[in-house]
């Protein structure tokens, strides 16, 4: 078992080994506690009810955790839910761009129809980092001809800036600095 641990980081390629210092913070357990998902998607509908006067038509919730929070806060907002997905996921007509990610870059993509001209939509994820990701679904939703009027995270790394990346307000529930 070791040596093949070892081969393995050999014959990865240098842009697919992990980083040195990197710590993943992981969101599923707070799905162990419906009573912290209740709060989490309150304290999230709360923010944006008493934030947006106008109605919020569509949350957008990448891929993939963002599958986890959009469809509960669209529910409670009475929104619709578009999912940005990684590409070749998707049938039918799609819009596309190119995002950087820690280990090189990907593909997201949206379908077309999902959102109709002038529509205002949020975009949810459970982290933002660099806020590469982010960036990008928001240029999907312009492309597709929305609006999008904020972005919503459970975490926020505040140290890498990625907020000052995006093209409408953020609201994170935990920032780490
Ligand atoms: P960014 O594009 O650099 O902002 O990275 C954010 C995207 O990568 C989100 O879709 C996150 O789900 C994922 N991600 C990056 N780092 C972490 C982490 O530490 N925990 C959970 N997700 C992460």
């Amino acid at each position: 078992y070791r040596s093949a641990v070892v081969r393995r980081a050999v014959f990865l390629p240098r842009h697919c080994r992990p980083l040195q210092g990197i710590v993943f913070k992981d969101i599923f357990p707070v799905f162990q506690d419906s009573t912290a998902v209740e709060a989490l998607i309150t304290n999230f509908v709360y923010h944006v009810s008493s934030t947006h006067t106008e109605k919020v038509d569509v949350v957008v919730g990448l891929d993939a955790r963002g599958f986890l929070f959009g469809p509960l806060i669209a529910l409670r907002l009475g929104a619709a839910f578009v999912p940005v997905r990684k590409q070749g996921k998707l049938p039918g007509e799609t819009v596309s761009t190119v995002y950087a990610k820690e280990y090189g870059e990907d593909i997201f993509e949206l379908q077309k129809s999902a959102i109709k001209a002038g529509q205002r939509a949020i975009i949810v994820d459970d982290l933002i980092a660099t806020g590469g990701s982010a960036k990008a679904a928001g240029e999907l939703v312009r492309k597709a001809g929305g609006k999008t009027v904020e972005y919503l995270f459970v975490m926020e790394l505040s140290f890498l800036n990625g907020a000052a990346k995006l093209d409408a307000p953020s609201y994170s529930l935990v920032k780490l600095d």
